[in-house]
């Protein structure tokens, strides 16, 4: 696509999922030049991301999500937006450039206005064998199902936290999965109260209706959590606390994830002010640093309709729109309370931090565990002592983990917020006066 580029924007979002789609389109409507930056290879992020055709083919209930992400994909190509996939930001050289790479180089991303839209990933708690091969995030293992992993007559379990493991278990379930169980580490009591609750969201209860139908049958275990995972090459077995009863159980799969963890990484190589982990917004979802807007998952876990409202509200505001922005208002706050339902209902119980044993792998990329972490009393000293979190995934899956386990806090963040090429990090350095010497032209 291209070596050393430079693009110039009015408006430029990154992250293509709901939220970026939504604020990338509503921008775009309103006349201004906007681009859209992901680093998948097409727009949707994590829900709407393409299933492989031979998964479309079986995939009866995708109709109506497919429905509204075919509605927005439209939006952001018939308003003129510029989209610029498989491409991944890494850093931010000076104010009101950004530096994203690919496969074939780099190039300089110029902008008046910036809507972060990075979404959130898994949280992963490790516990013993959860580095064994086939056990995976619950929303990883959708994924890689939707990139073509046959599941068909495997036997998976899905256990965890949080609303995306029924989804993914109805997803495995019609691929032709077996789920042997679902685990749920609340409690029966904050599930019956967020039923309860679901009565203020008529739309979400017809949700929770339609998933339940589709596992129908799956044995669904609350106060249950994975307490470890065996198998000689890869995983064969699972051990459960079901309950405060022990049981293990054969499977071909572990689908595992404690609810969802913002990716607030450029947002803070920004400056962005982060509170509780979120980036902090204000009515117009602006955030603390003058020109950068933020919406969907980075400002709080609420689901795609959440995303979609932030999204537009920020597109709207990115290009000064202000009267429009304040129409959703009202809805924002009402999909605002939903995120706070599910933060009380999904919270993580502090029993959790007793599944590690010594010899657990907590930074899987450095190799260390969770004996030579626990004499350490800040994230800071532990990296520096034993190089948790400066590997591959800089700290995206220990991070958080530690985070819940010593209750640290992970301070700054360096570039690359990505692992970045040899050619991009030399950039960094001068990439103006690379591009000038390289003599590429403005777009
Ligand atoms: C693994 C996973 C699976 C999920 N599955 C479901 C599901 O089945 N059903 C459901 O209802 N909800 C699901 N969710 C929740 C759902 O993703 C959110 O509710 C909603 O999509 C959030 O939208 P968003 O636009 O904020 O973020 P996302 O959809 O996460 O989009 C963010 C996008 O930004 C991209 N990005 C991040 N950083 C960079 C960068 N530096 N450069 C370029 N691009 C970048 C990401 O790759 C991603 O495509 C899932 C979440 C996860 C993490």
């Amino acid at each position: 696509m291209m070596r050393e580029a430079r693009h110039h924007f009015d408006v430029l979002v990154i992250g293509g999922g709901p939220a970026g789609m939504a604020a990338a389109a509503r921008a775009a409507e309103c006349g201004v030049r906007v681009g859209i930056v992901d680093d998948n290879f097409s727009l949707g992020g994590q829900i709407w991301r393409g299933d492989s055709d031979d998964n479309q083919k079986h995939d009866k209930q995708s109709d109506a999500q497919r429905g509204e992400a075919a509605r927005w994909a439209d939006r952001v190509r018939t308003s003129g937006v510029t989209a610029l996939c498989e491409l991944r930001v890494v850093h931010q050289p000076e104010t009101g450039v950004l530096l994203a790479e690919n496969l074939d180089g780099f190039c300089e991303l110029r902008y008046a206005n910036l809507i972060l839209a990075t979404g959130a990933r898994e949280r992963f708690l490790p516990f013993p064998g959860w580095t064994l091969p086939n056990v995976m995030g619950a929303g990883g293992l959708q994924t890689m199902v939707k990139c073509g992993l046959p599941i068909r007559g495997k036997r998976v379990i899905v256990a965890g936290t949080g609303p995306l493991l029924l989804a993914v278990a109805a997803y495995l379930r019609r691929h032709g999965a077996e789920i042997a169980v679902i685990c749920e580490q609340a409690s029966w009591g904050s599930l019956a109260k967020f039923g309860v609750a679901l009565l203020n969201w008529p739309a979400k209860i017809l949700q929770a209706l339609h998933l339940k139908r589709e596992i129908a049958g799956v044995p669904f275990a609350t106060n249950s959590w994975p307490v470890a995972a065996h198998g000689k090459k890869a995983l064969e077995s699972v051990t459960i606390s079901l309950a405060g009863r022990v049981e293990t159980i054969p499977c071909d799969y572990l689908g595992c994830g404690f609810h969802l963890v913002p990716n607030v990484e450029l947002a803070l190589l920004l400056s962005c002010g982060v509170r509780n982990g979120f980036v902090q917004v204000d009515d117009f979802q602006k955030t603390t640093v003058s020109s950068v807007f933020c919406a969907g998952e980075l400002t709080s876990i609420g689901g795609v309709e959440l995303a979609l409202i932030e999204g537009q509200i920020a597109g709207l505001a990115a290009a000064e729109r202000t009267s429009e922005a304040k129409a959703l208002f009202g809805d924002r706050q009402n999909a605002r309370r939903f995120a706070q339902l599910l933060d009380r209902t999904f919270r993580l119980r502090s029993k959790l931090r007793s599944l590690p044993s010594p010899e657990t792998i907590v930074c899987r990329c450095e190799d260390v565990s969770y004996s030579r972490l626990r004499g350490y009393t800040s994230w800071r000293a532990a990296k520096l002592h034993t190089r948790c979190g400066m590997g591959t995934c800089q700290g995206r899956v220990c991070g958080p983990a530690t985070q819940f386990l010593f209750e640290w806090t992970p301070d700054s963040v360096r570039p690359p917020v990505l692992p970045a090429r040899i050619e991009t990090l030399a950039a960094i350095a001068g990439p103006s006066e690379m591009l000038q010497s390289q003599g590429t032209g403005e777009y």
